[in-house]
């Protein structure tokens, strides 16, 4: 950043909205900058307020507990990702007029090295992962961030040392984008998602579609064959596994960049046509980082699926119980399902994000011969199958296990791949995951053994 962006928030009075992770970090950076921050978040959790005292005595202002801004007088709001546009506080500073940017936009400013981002609906997590590993592989030194765990203004601070940040953005973020400038971008795939959010799909894609926003002609934007983009002036490349007519694909089992096989998938842990267009992906990034493809054969060959992601947890008496927790919405379910070999007893279910279940018959007949199906959802997913596959409702993830473990028979999946989120009965996805793996391993083993 230069000094005189590093001068524009000395003495000025921003406000963080929420004191996630993300919010952290920003109020950090800001306090570092000799901004004057408030720090503001409306959970009554005690949590919360414990983190109050330590951030007042390193000499931020901090409103806990409460949905409304007492007064807003501030020159910039700062708003974590998770925060949606409707809360209360959100519209009062608009109504004010106060600017507001969001974490992403504050650390991407922040950030003196190049940046590589990725969006899509999923295989976002997957895919800045491997980017940033093949990175590493070729001795760059690159950092993951953003929604997948640490975020950018976390990783900001430090980019004087680092060659590369790849920062996984979701739709949330991009909404409040004002310069983010990614000199790679990449758009892996839009189904639907967080509908409700987005009053559509439109507009849930033209969220998305600003990752391109602030493109030039010399920077590339890799996106899946078949989406369409608004104008933009980065260079495109395509890709796709199914089928040709694209940059990079999928031919007979291979990894092709331009008709030249790369590598074979099945040389890579990840398995499925959508861990392939990843790996497409990233090595659509790496050709347009110009990274060697030595770096990537050995980062792809080394690359161990992320937890939660069509995770193998454990394989007893010839059944694969695969936790897969991170599918909240229906294109990650059935990719999954697809992804199994054999056939599949599949556990469903969570919050309602407004999705039509019925869609996927077509993907669970004749692959997937029972459904055990948890949460707020299951009645309605239960109307929408039924005649299609047996589906029965459980209590929780235990008796999902239990249930499971009397079914299934040797060649089988066990698949836990919701479909929904998980805010429902768990904290996250990950928590879900962590119980289902818990169940699993704790099972005596004559349950599952046929
Ligand atoms: P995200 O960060 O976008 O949520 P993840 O890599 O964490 O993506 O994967 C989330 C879920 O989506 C998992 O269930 C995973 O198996 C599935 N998935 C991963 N990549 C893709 C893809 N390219 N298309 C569809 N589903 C995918």
């Amino acid at each position: 950043m230069s000094k005189g962006e590093q001068q524009k928030w000395k003495g000025s009075r921003v406000i963080v909205v929420g004191m996630g992770r993300s919010g952290l970090a920003a109020a950090e950076w800001l306090l570092a900058q000799s901004a004057e921050v408030t720090m503001f978040d409306e959970s009554k959790n005690p949590a919360v307020a414990e983190l109050a005292g330590t951030w007042k005595s390193r000499g931020a202002t901090v409103m806990t507990g409460r949905e409304e801004l007492p007064s807003v007088r501030f020159d910039r709001a700062i708003l974590s990702p998770g925060i949606p546009p409707s809360r209360p506080v959100v519209r009062q500073l608009r109504a004010a007029k106060v600017p507001i940017t969001g974490e992403l936009e504050l650390g991407a400013q922040a950030c003196l090295c190049p940046i590589v981002a990725v969006t899509g609906t999923n295989g976002k997590s997957t895919t800045t992962e491997l980017i940033a590993q093949i990175a590493l592989a070729a001795g760059q030194r690159a950092v993951a961030c953003g929604n997948l765990g640490k975020p950018i203004c976390e990783v900001a601070p430090l980019s004087r040392n680092l060659d590369l940040v790849v920062v996984e953005v979701s739709s949330f973020q991009l909404e409040t984008i004002e310069t983010f400038h990614p000199r790679v971008a990449v758009y892996l795939n839009l189904t639907p998602d967080h509908l409700d959010r987005y009053a559509d799909m439109k507009e849930y894609a033209t969220a998305k579609a600003r990752i391109f926003k602030n493109q030039k002609a010399n920077d590339i934007a890799v996106v899946r064959k078949g989406i369409v983009l608004p104008k933009s002036q980065a260079r495109m490349v395509t890709f796709t596994a199914d089928g040709t007519g694209a940059d990079y694909t999928l031919q007979d089992g291979w990894l092709c960049a331009r008709g030249e096989k790369v590598m074979r998938q099945d040389e890579t842990r990840l398995r499925g046509s959508h861990n392939a267009e990843n790996l497409l992906a990233a090595l659509a990034v790496a050709d347009a980082e110009k990274i060697s493809r030595e770096a990537v054969l050995s980062a792809f060959r080394a690359y161990q699926a992320l937890p939660h992601r069509c995770e193998v947890v454990a394989v007893r008496a010839g059944v694969t119980w695969v936790n897969d927790s991170k599918a909240t919405n229906l294109d990650a379910m059935e990719r999954a399902v697809c992804g199994m070999t054999g056939p599949v007893i599949l556990i469903a279910g969570g919050k309602d994000k407004g999705f039509d279940f019925s869609g996927s018959r077509a993907v669970l007949e004749g692959k997937v011969r029972a459904v055990l199906l948890l949460g707020e959802m299951s009645a309605k997913i239960e109307r929408a199958w039924s005649g299609c596959v047996p589906c029965r409702r459980v209590r929780d993830v235990a008796e999902a296990v239990k249930r499971a473990a009397e079914m299934a028979r040797p060649g089988e999946s066990v698949l836990l791949s919701p479909g929904c989120s998980s805010y429902d009965m768990f904290k996250n996805f990950e928590d879900r995951g962590d119980k289902y793996r818990q169940c699993v391993t704790a099972l005596p083993k004559e349950e599952i053994s046929k």
